[in-house]
């Protein structure tokens, strides 16, 4: 089989990781690595047996895919140079800063014909994996993504950095347009929202409620789905599911509480989850890793012309929700009054502090 030439585009905090990976695939060539800081190029280009570039002009004609895994503002801007030469792209999520930059790198990969694939990882990760193989007719989702402030992705916020991949989730869970949008959110460091909240509702009935922070010192990456089938729960960091569904005797002849004498009724604590709710843990931690499944996955795409499982439609159908949820978060009115403070850059003023800090023993002294 001959080898794939591949370059990655942006070798920071992620892409690093993405040229390792490609590195060690058999039927993949990685042909350089470009970053304009040449350190960073040089470092991760010994590292993976590769060459250094800090410009991707240099490789425009000498590859046959190329990762993308710059800053969100340079997305549009070095893909589309790709695509226009007939290059595979995928690109790291959020696939572009807006949905108009996001459709023309459609436009420009149905014209060439290949496949634009968009970083929307956690569609890999081996809980979702589960969960999506079962039948699921969501009614209510709660979606929780906090992190620690890491000084990166700063040229966007919560929402584009955090929140959009719980969005697509979302969106390929449901399968339904989204027909009403609630969101507040807040900086902290100022620039853009740091913390965020959304209600969403669906054309199906389905209501998510979806959270996103980046100043939060502890992660936690959880999904829950309330559904017609049953609950499932998801831990993205642990990679663990969890399944509980109505058992057969319960879905035929409901609790029947008025039929249970007092000792029925004592038992009823631990026969719960067991006679009447079962239960399924589906431990992926130990399945694959979910960058090389998604940088797996785009080779295949390529190989053998398929459409990728993130497409460019699905990472513009995520910026879209995410344009709205940020549109809802600038209009919202903190006092309810026209001209009162409203949006992310406009909060009501702090009416004090919270507490005081403990005197320091040199402060006394
Ligand atoms: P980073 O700042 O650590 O790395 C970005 C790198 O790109 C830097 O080394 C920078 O010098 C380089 N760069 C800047 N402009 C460039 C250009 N024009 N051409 C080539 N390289 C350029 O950021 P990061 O955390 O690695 O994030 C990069 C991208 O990956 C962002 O779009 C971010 O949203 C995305 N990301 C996705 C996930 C995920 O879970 N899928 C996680 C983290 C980051």
């Amino acid at each position: 089989m001959t080898r794939l030439r591949l370059a990655v585009i942006g070798v920071g905090h992620l892409g690093q990781h993405h040229a390792r990976i490609l590195s060690e695939f058999p039927d993949v060539e990685l042909v350089g690595v470009v970053d304009p800081n040449p350190e960073q190029a040089a470092a991760v280009s010994q590292r993976c047996r590769t060459r250094a570039y800090t410009s991707h002009e240099a490789l425009l004609d000498c590859v046959d895919a190329v990762s993308v895994v710059t800053p969100t503002i340079y997305h549009h801007s070095v893909a589309a140079a790709f695509l226009r030469r007939g290059v595979p792209v995928l690109v790291e999520k959020p696939i572009c800063r807006t949905v108009a930059e996001a459709n023309e790198l459609i436009d420009l990969a149905h014209l060439a014909g290949v496949p634009l694939q968009v970083g929307h990882i956690e569609r890999f990760n081996p809980a979702f994996e589960e969960l999506v193989r079962r039948p699921l007719t969501p009614l209510f989702i709660e979606a929780e993504r906090h992190g620690p402030f890491t000084g990166r992705s700063t040229d966007i916020g919560a929402v584009l950095d955090l929140m959009i991949h719980d969005l697509d989730l979302l969106l390929s869970l449901v399968g339904s347009p989204v027909r009403a949008v609630h969101a507040v959110g807040s900086p902290v460091f100022g620039g853009h929202e740091d913390m965020v909240n959304a209600r969403l509702e669906f054309d199906s009935g389905c209501v998510a409620h979806v959270t996103a922070s980046r100043i939060t010192v502890k992660p936690k990456r959880r999904l829950r789905v309330w559904a017609a089938e049953g609950y499932a729960g998801i831990d993205f960091v642990s990679r663990k599911l969890i399944l509980v569904q109505q058992s057969e005797e319960l879905r035929r002849y409901g609790l029947r509480l008025e039929r249970m004498d007092a000792a029925a009724r004592a038992r009823l604590k631990d026969e719960i989850f067991g006679r009447y709710l079962e239960t399924l843990y589906v431990d992926g931690d130990r399945k694959w890793d979910q960058l090389t499944a998604e940088l797996r996955h785009f080779i295949d795409c390529i190989r053998t012309g398929s459409r990728p499982r993130v497409s460019g439609e699905d990472g513009r159908d995520a910026l879209a929700l995410a344009e709205r949820i940020l549109e809802s978060v600038r209009n919202h009115r903190w006092d309810g009054s026209a001209d009162g403070p409203s949006g992310p850059s406009r909060l009501p003023k702090p009416a004090g502090r919270l507490f005081e800090l403990p005197r320091t023993q040199s402060e006394a002294a």
